[in-house]
């Protein structure tokens, strides 16, 4: 990558700024709360134009009705002897409560003292803006795109329902993907989370009246209430997060960030019966090294012993069902974890890109949250996560973003897309 080829397209982003101002106020127009969802074709059909203006085959399609997911390919002229290279960012944006005294309303952005403010303008339309204001500058400077080019603007991170996934499952593969979301310009990768249920069954209904027989000597009826059985084992469940917090670790995690939350319980059937069912909703974080099968393994394992020790439980031990497709429809998601490699050559290359826009090498770090990083990290497919915006704006009333922040946000993406897709394989 030389700096005297990317020059003029560096010193356009500076003077063209306006345009890249106006770009993101247009898709912050877009509104796209979700929930409630279903809301985004305006903005994906908007966002599509935009990539077929700039020579890309696009492949829209409904993930849901009222919320499609775009993707957008440009084929490399250097056939497949170049890296090819995934972007990716979501146009859904957090809800909005109608109590919220946002200046201007959340979808009429403004800008005021070098900062634009709008919903979405962190968490992360601010992001899509910046790539998509590189390419096309790198395009109208007539720079080769080597390698392919794939664009995802895809839907439903905010509500878990995964248009990454999509794009994963229909086969978008590259050599590197960047996931423009919330970091401040650090890269970053994520540990994962897997939601799960616990649960514990009698076989058979008992009648309150028959409690004396089941718990006191003498009474010789083998019964237990499924509620009391779940606390021993939300006691196993303290205890191995516990033995998690003695020992794992992972760098740039806080210790102990392994938690599992007994969230949700559910149980009983009436006043007159001894509890015959149990249900726990537990929500488990993970480092960015660990799959969540191997996760949930360990649950299982610890809670099959905690159950063996227990002349009930072991007779009657609990069952589990893990994870889901959205947490409103199956009451269930796994948010995979993303480990950032940082020798892998396309994260130096971004590492660099930034330090020459800004001097000094971007800190990889874990990202306190989950993105669709982890989609990626799923696939296969080598990736980070690197945006503009701070994480305590995204979801905020009045979120704002730095517009130097993100020109030179768009300066880095313009020297590491050309640099990437410029690579020999
Ligand atoms: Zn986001």
């Amino acid at each position: 990558m030389s700096g005297d080829t990317l020059k003029p397209v560096l010193e356009a982003i500076d003077s063209r700024r306006d345009e890249l101002f106006a770009l993101l106020s247009r898709l912050v127009s877009f509104e796209t709360p979700a929930p409630p969802a279903r809301n985004t074709t305006g903005v994906q059909t908007f966002v599509a134009g935009e990539l077929k203006a700039l020579g890309f085959d696009i492949d829209m399609w409904d993930v849901h009705p009222g919320d499609p997911n775009v993707v957008g390919t440009l084929k490399g002229t250097a056939g497949d002897r170049m890296k090819s290279l995934i972007l990716n960012g979501h146009v859904d944006v957090a809800e909005i409560s109608p109590d919220e005294a946002w200046e201007t309303g959340p979808f009429r952005p403004f800008i005021r003292d070098g900062r634009i403010c709008g919903r979405g303008v962190a968490d992360m339309k601010g992001g899509i803006a910046g790539a998509l204001f590189a390419v096309k500058l790198l395009k109208e400077a007539g720079l080769g795109f080597g390698g392919d080019l794939i664009f995802e603007s895809v839907i439903g991170e905010e509500v878990g329902e995964a248009g990454t996934l999509q794009c994963c499952k229909r086969g978008y593969t590259a050599d590197f993907a960047l996931v423009v979301d919330t970091t401040d310009l650090a890269i970053q990768g994520q540990g994962g989370v897997i939601t799960g249920w616990i649960t514990v069954r009698s076989p058979q209904t008992f009648h309150d009246g028959t409690r004396r027989d089941m718990i006191h000597a003498g009474g010789g009826l083998k019964g237990a209430s499924a509620i009391e059985k779940m606390m021993k084992i939300i006691a196993g469940l303290n205890e191995l997060e516990r033995h998690w917090a003695v020992m794992k670790s992972y760098p740039g995690c806080p210790l102990g960030s392994t938690t599992i939350n007994p969230a949700v319980i559910e149980g009983g059937r009436h006043a007159a019966f001894i509890a015959d069912e149990c249900r726990l909703w537990v929500t488990v974080h993970y480092y960015p090294n660990e799959h969540h099968d191997t996760v949930v393994q360990e649950i299982e394992t610890h809670l099959k012993a905690v159950a063996a020790a227990d002349p009930w439980l072991r007779d009657n031990p609990p069952t589990f069902r893990w994870g889901g497709t959205s947490m409103i429809i199956d009451r269930g998601e796994v948010f995979p974890a993303l480990e950032v490699d940082p020798d892998h050559p396309a994260v130096k290359l971004l590492g660099a890109g930034h330090a020459a826009t800004f001097g000094a090498q971007p800190p990889i770090t874990v990202s306190p949250s989950v993105t669709d990083g982890g989609w990626m990290g799923d696939a296969g497919i080598p990736a980070a996560i690197y945006g503009p915006g701070e994480l305590s704006q995204a979801h905020s009333v009045n979120e704002s973003l730095s517009l130097d922040q993100l020109v030179d946000y768009t300066k880095v993406m313009a020297r590491f897309i050309h640099g990437w897709l410029n690579t020999p394989r």
